[in-house]
């Protein structure tokens, strides 16, 4: 095993681990720190629901996943999160960081949540949402995590005592020797993190050659794309073009979303102005104790066979905002989740097969509630949103996942999925 990632969400997981199978490494998702020995693979993912859990949760969690992909004979450590840098002054970027710096032993690390493909780049250590400033974006609605500032120099150093610096794009641009030549000037000047500046792939793929051989990396997905060619330069991997391919399935399709990002908002307006079955959860008659996941799974049982179906939290701005006051954005949160995660398991109980998840919380609840322990990463269905497989559910039978993370994905991106061959 040469990789192990520890990613802070499950749509996070999906997305780096399919980064690595599009190379050719053999890659497995394990949802959670498995009790068990590592399965056989070129990279392991191991899929944790810590980006808004207490630090300290965080950090007891990424250690003993940590631990088992040490046990697993990992040569690598890569600590994943979200490309729009999802946190809160509180973390959970840093303290992780920081542990896992303190575990391995490691005194430099760098923190590059680039993914350029996405739209998401870093210049002079401020992140681009698209032509936007983080700070800009849709981000600044978040319901758990607002992005409020877009200097990630500032964010994170609000998050962690050792001292953040930047490896700036005109260093970059002068290729992996220069990054190392920076990377150790940067030491002596005793900072131990560093915010890469990345615009292009080419801009990963030099800070991944660069950082080769730093025990850890800390980084969104697009770090990732660059490790498995310089892997197998190191004669430590045979790329695999069998590496995503996944089993059929047969039965019915359905949508969960719990996203409310402004791409979720287009993906689910588009569903519902081309007529297809969509039902809404109404957060406020989950917080009265209706039964609304009951309703929902009954609902979708009535609808025409084959017929895929959608069912949404998804909220505007306002609404959400609206709820939020009401009944506090962590508690709506959790109702939300908890609501989807019982209609998923209802879905699967009733036939459904192919299950498409928006939202990456929510997709770490419905997963979870799902009894999934484990996923094979198949074909993208669009940059960062692969379908998985996972052969092991409360049902005893084979279901295809998609999890999206909110924020990706053109408006047709329900309907494209449906269609795209797994
Ligand atoms: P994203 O990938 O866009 O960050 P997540 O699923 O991670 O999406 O987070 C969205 C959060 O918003 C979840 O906790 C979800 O339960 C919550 N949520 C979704 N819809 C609503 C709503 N209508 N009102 C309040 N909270 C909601």
């Amino acid at each position: 095993m040469i990789l192990g990632i520890i990613a802070d969400d499950f749509t996070g997981a999906t997305d780096v681990a399919s980064m690595l199978v599009r190379a050719g490494m053999r890659t497995v998702q394990v949802i959670g720190v498995p009790a068990g020995p590592a399965p056989d693979a070129d990279a392991i993912v191991v899929a944790l629901k810590t980006r808004t859990v207490p630090a300290v949760d965080a950090v007891a969690e990424s250690l003993a996943a940590l631990r088992w992909l040490q046990a697993a004979g990992m040569r690598q450590c890569y600590f994943k999160y979200c490309s729009t840098f999802d946190s809160t002054p509180a973390g959970n970027i840093g303290p992780v960081t920081d542990a896992l710096m303190d575990a391995l032993g490691t005194e430099f690390t760098i923190a590059c949540p680039a993914f350029p493909e996405n739209g998401r780049t870093i210049f002079r250590g401020h992140l681009f949402v698209g032509d936007e400033l983080l700070s800009d974006s849709g981000m600044r609605h978040h319901p758990l995590t607002p992005m409020l500032d877009a200097d990630l120099v500032r964010v994170l150093q609000a998050q962690t005592a050792r001292r953040v610096g930047l490896l700036r794009f005109d260093t970059i641009a002068q290729g992996a020797d220069a990054v190392r030549t920076r990377m150790t000037a940067l030491r002596r000047e005793s900072v131990a993190i560093a915010i890469a500046d990345a615009t292009t792939n080419d801009d990963l793929r030099t800070l991944s050659a660069a950082c080769a051989d730093l025990p850890l990396l800390t980084a969104g997905s697009g770090l990732a794309l660059g490790l498995p060619a310089i892997y197998a330069e190191r004669g430590w991997l045979t790329p695999n073009v069998h590496a995503g391919e996944l089993d059929p399935v047969r039965g019915g399709s359905a949508v969960l979303s719990g996203s409310c990002s402004l791409a979720t908002n287009a993906q689910v307006q588009r569903w519902r102005e081309a007529c297809r079955p969509a039902i809404a959860i109404d957060p406020r008659a989950l917080a009265r104790g209706e039964p609304v996941a009951e309703g929902a799974i009954a609902w979708a049982r009535s609808q025409t066979p084959g017929e895929a179906v959608l069912v949404y939290a998804t909220a505007a701005a306002q609404e959400l905002q609206a709820v939020q006051s009401e009944l506090g954005a962590m508690h709506a949160g959790a109702l939300v989740e908890a609501c989807l995660a019982q209609i998923a398991r209802g879905l699967v109980a009733h036939g459904v097969r192919r299950l498409l998840i928006a939202g990456g919380e929510t997709s770490g609840a419905a997963v979870q509630a799902l009894g999934v322990t484990q996923l094979r990463i198949g074909a993208l269905i669009c940059p960062g949103v692969p379908w998985t497989q996972a052969d092991n559910s409360f049902a005893g039978e084979r279901l295809h996942l998609a999890l999206k993370s909110g924020n990706f994905g053109g408006p047709d991106f329900f309907i494209e999925a449906l269609h795209a061959s797994t």
